[in-house]
């Protein structure tokens, strides 16, 4: 049974490990119920402390005490709440490179005692854990490399680069960033972990002018599965750097980045609810969203077009570079959420007073009716920044996107790494989620189709899950592809399915729930895949993606997450840096096969050291 935060669970009391003096041991929590192999946990909890012992100093929690307890639970997604077998607190690289061989000398323990005894200890495996985000990290039975501790972010101003430990996340980067009127690309959600951006691409709101965030890295430092220290750039190692850019991770842990800076301090912020009842309305706005991001791809007809549209608006030629925008499309009856930010500092005033001095002026205006927003647009000559006067944004100053209804309007000008960073954490707020992510090329009446059903038609939930759709583009598509492992330069969007499900205080309502809501993810994400112009993310939930339970019948195209030519470099790079699979949890990397079978390539396989996976399914 599936665990979330309010479940009453059986409290174990028989793990107390041997080693821990009862002076310091804290009562067993009541809410986990360790399931594992408690003999396969001793042996990994001595294997790990005996490395330890060998000079290091980094916590090793065990199920039962108030830290593991502590940890296990601080998780965004309540879906994700598990009891893994171990979590590993390491400091510093040599703490993670100690850990390894730790976890190493573990299944070596286990599968000698395996062939010793004859019984059949299962192998935890190891997941190594950023930002806590994916879902694929905390899993039930499993040994968490936890990396919270390694967030330390620095930074020099004068070269315009930033250090980045292997476990901070996007907020640390954005704090240390923001004193200095920097910022790094990283991701829209500060919980985020940097390492797991980077490994999936990483798109934040200045993606389209900069790029992602691993088009950003400088350099890394990595530990592989044998515990050795790796630098890797360009130039050194250069095809371990390759593959840790938006190459879906599993090749070791990362302990360290470098990151290019850029000067911003300043953003502008568009936000607009649109009313768009039914699916005729919703596709509407889906296509004269797309068309304004792609530039104009031919005539919309007449009958998808609000009514009231005023005539000022001009044919788009695509949105700028510094303009990034997000459709948020509910599945209840509200209204679909429209998100659109520029970081272009020609326009948008830098100086850190603007804000302020922009603030008051708009308190004014609301109070007096000073700059009336019903008055002309010389109007806004008087504020420091103006919707009308930004390029791209302004195009929907007095376009409503095709919706039947535009409300809550709001122009902001805002600083970028607090107030527009923190932004999306109002639309992300923990609870119980299954997510998933895809690409697109563009927003095909096809693809428009599956959205819209999805979220009102028969199949929608209608309940909080929801699907967002960013934009991609710009200078992303701009950089060479030989650059990086991160395979989907001709990706305009990123669509993420985010399905969610309340809890109650009935466990079976509650399961049934999880299984609808996880249904209709899969059910949206298999319906993409038979669009053209779709991709997998290297996100580690694109391992989540089913093909044919048979596994007999062919994946559709969009199933695949890297071309035949990265798949396969992939592949090679990891079986000769981590021949063992040590971090087979990290990712699924498949491509299609030039032999016609249609079965996925590459990838890791099921076992660890030749064991079979005894981490929980998620079928
Ligand atoms: C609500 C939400 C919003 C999102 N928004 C964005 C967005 O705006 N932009 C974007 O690019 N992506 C976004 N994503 C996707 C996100 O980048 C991925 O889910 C990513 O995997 C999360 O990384 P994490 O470190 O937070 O998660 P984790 O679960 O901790 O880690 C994710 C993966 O990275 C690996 N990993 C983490 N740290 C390390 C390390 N130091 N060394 C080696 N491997 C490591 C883990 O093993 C795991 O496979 C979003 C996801 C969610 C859930």
């Amino acid at each position: 049974t599936r665990r979330t935060a309010s479940m009453p669970l059986k409290p174990v009391t028989s793990l107390v490990p041997d080693d821990i003096e009862p002076a310091t041991w804290k009562p067993p929590s009541h809410h986990h119920n360790f399931t594992g192999d408690s003999r396969a946990q001793d042996l990994f909890a001595e294997a790990i402390d005996a490395q330890r012992r060998k000079g290091e100093t980094y916590s090793i929690l065990y199920p039962g005490s108030d830290d593991f307890e502590m940890e296990r639970m601080d998780m965004w997604n309540h879906d994700s709440i598990c009891t893994p077998c171990l979590i590993l607190q390491p400091s510093n690289k040599a703490e993670v490179s100690s850990c390894i061989r730790g976890y190493t000398i573990g299944v070596r323990h286990c599968l000698k005692e395996n062939r010793r005894t004859g019984s059949k200890l299962g192998i935890p495996r190891l997941c190594v854990s950023g930002g806590r985000c994916s879902m694929h990290t905390f899993t039930e039975w499993a040994i968490v490399l936890d990396m919270s501790l390694m967030k330390e972010v620095t930074v020099d101003v004068k070269k315009r680069t930033a250090i980045c430990q292997g476990g901070a996340r996007v907020h640390d980067v954005d704090m240390v960033c923001g004193r200095h009127g920097l910022m790094c690309i990283t991701g829209t959600y500060q919980e985020l972990g940097i390492v797991g951006c980077i490994i999936g691409g990483g798109y934040g709101y200045a993606s389209r002018k900069h790029g992602l965030a691993a088009d950003n890295v400088l350099q890394a430092e990595i530990v592989l599965a044998d515990g050795s220290f790796r630098y890797c750039s360009p130039r050194k190692n250069s095809e371990l750097f390759w593959s840790i850019l938006g190459g879906g991770g599993g090749i070791g842990v990362i302990v360290g980045v470098q990151l290019k800076c850029y000067p911003l301090r300043n953003a502008a912020l568009v936000t607009f609810d649109l009313l768009a009842p039914g699916a005729r309305w919703k596709r509407s706005v889906l296509r004269n969203w797309n068309r304004w991001i792609m530039g104009d791809e031919g005539p919309i007809e007449d009958e998808e077009m609000g009514e009231d549209d005023e005539s000022s608006y001009q044919e788009p030629k695509g949105a700028p570079m510094e303009v990034y925008s997000q459709l948020i499309l509910p599945t209840s009856s509200g209204p679909l959420s429209f998100v659109g930010t520029s970081v272009d500092p020609e326009v948008i005033p830098q100086d850190p007073d603007r804000i302020k001095q922009f603030n008051n002026m708009m308190r004014m205006k609301s109070k007096w009716g000073v700059f009336s927003v019903n008055a002309s647009r010389d109007s806004d000559s008087y504020l420091p920044a103006a919707w009308s006067r930004i390029p791209g944004l302004c195009d929907l100053h007095s376009h409503k996107l095709g919706a039947a209804v535009r409300s809550n309007m709001k122009f902001r000008l805002v600083r970028y790494f607090d107030q527009l960073q923190s932004l999306s954490a109002q639309f992300h707020k923990p609870g119980n989620v299954f997510i998933a992510f895809k690409y697109a090329k563009t927003l095909s009446p096809r693809i428009i189709a599956v959205l819209v059903e999805a979220t009102a038609g028969k199949m929608s939930p209608k309940n909080e899950s929801r699907i967002f759709i960013s934009t991609l583009g710009g200078e992303i598509s701009e950089v060479p592809k030989e650059n990086t492992a991160f395979d989907a330069r001709d990706m305009n969007y990123v669509i993420y399915i985010e399905g969610r499900w309340n809890e109650t205080k009935k466990p079976s309502r509650d399961e049934q729930e999880r299984k609808t809501t996880v249904a209709w993810v899969r059910w949206v994400c298999s319906q993409l895949h038979l669009c053209e112009g779709i991709k997998s993310t290297a996100h580690p939930e694109s391992s989540r993606d089913q093909v044919s339970k048979s596994g007999k019948s062919k994946p559709p195209p969009g199933w695949y997450n890297f071309s035949k030519e990265n798949g396969e470099r992939l592949d090679e790079i990891k079986k000769y840096r981590d021949s063992r699979n040590v971090f087979a949890f990290a990712s699924r990397v498949s491509w299609m096969k030039s032999d016609g079978s249609g079965q996925p390539g590459g990838g890791p396989d099921s076992t660890v050291f030749g064991v079979e996976d005894t981490t929980r399914s998620d079928s």
